[in-house]
């Protein structure tokens, strides 16, 4: 499914990755482990192959966003892109997950690792859409990134926000880190002008984007201060 001019969601096991078809392709997000082969298939479909991969942008190191990210970065000259909070947390010994029962720290340790990773942090601009801004708002976890492409006005959200029963709202309070910071991270989501609200669990939202971001950013002031 187009949602853009070259971008793809392509829909994998409870997830979707954005294939951005360039001369040289990006694919956001990586899905769970052996999702290459889904990946491959849709790339195939539209006439191209993995061997233009170029690089994976990772919004966070969950398993169902970076599992796949190894199959398909292979051996080939890929860059994967994340930001360096996540990465640090994927540094996580067996130790440090059952001394903590941190249920980040657990979710890190079975993490299949993404292996070389380059660190990508706010206000970094990637060279693809026309120049792709990495926004930090962590909270799902201390690494989660959106990236918003304003030539098309599309925000790729990650897991920073989910659609309930039909309605938008922020990053699940079971599956996040810091729920505070998840709250507090939309109010940067809401300073961009969107068209297109890109989830990894969800539909996209191509109405009213604006006014949904700014909504929820009022909302979770006033859960802020109350
Ligand atoms: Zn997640
Ligand atoms: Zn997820």
């Amino acid at each position: 499914m187009e949602i853009a001019p070259a971008v793809h969601a392509v829909r994998l096991l409870n997830v979707y990755a954005y294939l951005v078809c360039e001369p040289q392709m990006t694919l956001i997000d990586a899905g769970l482990i052996g999702s290459g082969r889904r990946v491959e298939r849709y790339a195939r479909r539209l006439g191209r192959s993995m061997d233009e991969l170029r690089r994976i942008v990772c919004t966070h190191a969950h398993p169902d966003h970076i599992g796949g990210v190894r199959e398909l970065a292979g051996d080939r000259e890929v860059e994967v892109l994340m930001h360096p909070a996540d990465l640090a947390g994927l540094e996580v010994t067996l130790r440090d997950a059952v001394g903590n029962r941190n249920r980040g720290q657990l979710i890190a340790y079975f993490t299949r690792h993404p292996g070389e990773a380059t660190p990508m942090v706010e206000g970094d601009v990637l060279p693809i859409l026309g120049g792709l801004q990495v926004v930090h708002t962590p909270g799902h976890t201390p690494g989660s990134v959106c990236l918003y492409a304003p030539r098309f006005k599309l925000l790729f959200v990650g897991d920073a926000l989910q659609v309930i029963r039909g309605k938008e709202t922020i990053a699940s309070q079971v599956f996040s880190e810091d729920i505070a910071e998840a709250r507090s991270s939309v109010a940067r989501m809401a300073e961009l002008d969107v068209e297109t609200i890109a989830f990894s669990h969800y539909r996209p939202v191509t109405d009213g984007a604006n006014g949904i971001l700014r909504t929820l950013a009022q909302s979770a002031a006033s859960a802020v201060s109350s």
